[in-house]
């Protein structure tokens, strides 16, 4: 079986990547979402196991003394974390796993994993970043603040990302991702066994002429 591909999906607090994904993955069934790790408290709405796992700092750190943990970061005062296991198991099974991360998170993968395609997604301009962070109403002003800073620290490293996607329209986007990750599955480097024995074969052929 082909395994599948690593993705990450990076993205300004309010970008909506949580959005595009829900949508990605009831619309096709090709995909993996990995449950990270957090110390940050859980919003209203959201689910242990499924937006989330949620820990203490101590059971965090206990996980990274464990080498439990894929990557981690802190952002905004929280730790934030790949678990390890899931990720492997999926792409093995041929899914193509998508991992929800920011920068930090990004390098790190992206530093033992070269073959991930990293992906940033950004709202259309500035002005609708900040009226989505306040439009959720999931967070008081002070965290909407501190994550608009980290907002314009993460915008400098943008251009480290392979592609860049615009979420303006909902559903194009999710068209666009969708078509992104599925062209990784054609490219040289992944068809390398593919290559040889088409080789071979051509190669065979010649001779038998
Ligand atoms: P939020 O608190 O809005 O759910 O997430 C805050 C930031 O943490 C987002 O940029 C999100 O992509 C990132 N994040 C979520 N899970 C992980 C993770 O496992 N590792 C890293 N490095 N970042 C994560």
């Amino acid at each position: 079986m082909e395994k599948g591909v690593l993705i990450i999906l990076s993205g300004f607090s309010g970008a909506g990547k949580d959005t595009v994904i829900k949508k990605l993955m009831s619309k096709y069934d090709n995909y993996a979402l990995s449950i990270s790790a957090t110390t940050r408290a859980p919003r209203v709405g959201e689910t242990e196991g499924v937006s989330y796992f949620y820990k203490t700092v101590e059971e965090f750190e206990q996980m990274i003394k464990e080498d439990k943990l894929y990557e981690y970061a802190q952002f905004v005062g929280n730790y934030y974390g790949t678990p390890k296991d899931y990720v492997n198991e999926q792409l093995e099974l041929g899914k193509d796993v998508i991992l929800e991360i920011e920068l930090q998170g990004a390098r790190i993968v992206k530093e033992k994993n070269p073959e991930v395609v990293t992906i940033f997604v950004t709202p259309p301009d500035a002005k609708s970043l900040k009226e989505r962070l306040i439009g959720r109403g999931t967070e008081d002003m002070a965290t909407i603040n501190a994550r608009l800073r980290r907002a314009t620290e993460e915008a400098q490293y943008m251009d480290e990302y392979d592609y860049l996607l615009i979420n303006d329209d909902l559903d194009i986007c999710v068209e666009e991702l969708h078509t992104l990750i599925k062209s990784q599955h054609f490219s040289v480097n992944r068809n390398i066994k593919k290559i040889n024995h088409i080789r071979e074969g051509v190669k065979a052929f010649s001779e038998g002429e």
